[in-house]
């Protein structure tokens, strides 16, 4: 006799219609119930089968930053995803694809990003709407988090980095700068690029170094601890 509630685990699944296999730990894309919606974006936590063979995946949600509390900021990239502390079972019939939730730093540094291609710096508590870490460096004058998809140029001084809107220059002068002094570091400076410095790359910002002292900022001010 079996027992009916005695489930299976197993060490792999292929998705259907596919040869991809995922294991305990891959980032899976899930189809959303509306079709009209991009798919879910999940942690693999467990695959199982139960006694009628159903692969079943134990998922951790990941949010994309319209699903949070918050709402999308203007500092989140367009491939950013929260890491919650949301956890199901799905129907393994759901999964769709495969994909790579990234670290911010190895996101930064890809060459280019595909399809399948997210990155993570937060965690989110999906019922306080609260995120780890709470606090993150910002970086021009407007005190925004980085967002790797906007440019952004460095300047050679302070090595703070700035938005081309923020510091009033279109980003076609950006782009052909030799080299950038913010306003604090060369007032004169600010419209003209100098003959001298470094070459600035303001096509693809690196990560931004720490700015010394650092610079703070709450993630969602709303949520502040008195
Ligand atoms: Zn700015
Ligand atoms: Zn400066």
């Amino acid at each position: 006799m079996v027992n009916k509630g005695v489930k299976k685990v197993l060490d792999s699944y292929t998705i259907k219609g596919t040869n991809k296999t995922i294991k305990v730990g891959d980032a899976v894309l899930m189809r959303a119930q509306d079709p009209e919606k991009p798919p879910y974006v999940a942690r693999v936590e467990q695959i199982e089968a139960d006694t009628k063979n159903n692969a079943k995946v134990r998922v951790r949600w990941y949010y994309r930053p319209e699903e949070s509390m918050g709402g999308r900021r203007q500092f989140h990239g367009f491939k950013e995803l929260f890491l919650s502390d949301h956890y199901d079972v799905q129907s393994a019939d759901t999964i769709e694809g495969k994909c790579i939730v990234h670290t911010f730093k190895n996101y930064t540094k890809l060459e280019s990003v595909a399809s399948e291609d997210y990155f993570c710096r937060f965690e989110y508590k999906a019922a306080t709407g609260g995120f780890t870490p709470d606090r993150v460096a910002v970086y021009c004058k407007c005190e925004m988090p980085y967002n790797p998809d906007d440019l952004m140029v460095q300047c050679e001084e302070c090595k703070d980095w700035f938005h081309p809107s923020c510091i009033g220059l279109p980003v076609d002068q950006v782009k052909k700068m030799e080299s950038y002094y913010c306003p604090d570091c060369s007032p004169q400076a600010q419209d003209k690029s100098k003959p001298t410095g470094h070459k600035v790359s303001s096509s693809k910002p690196k990560l931004p170094q720490k700015v010394s002292p650092p610079q703070e900022l709450k993630v969602d001010p709303k949520r502040r601890k008195k």
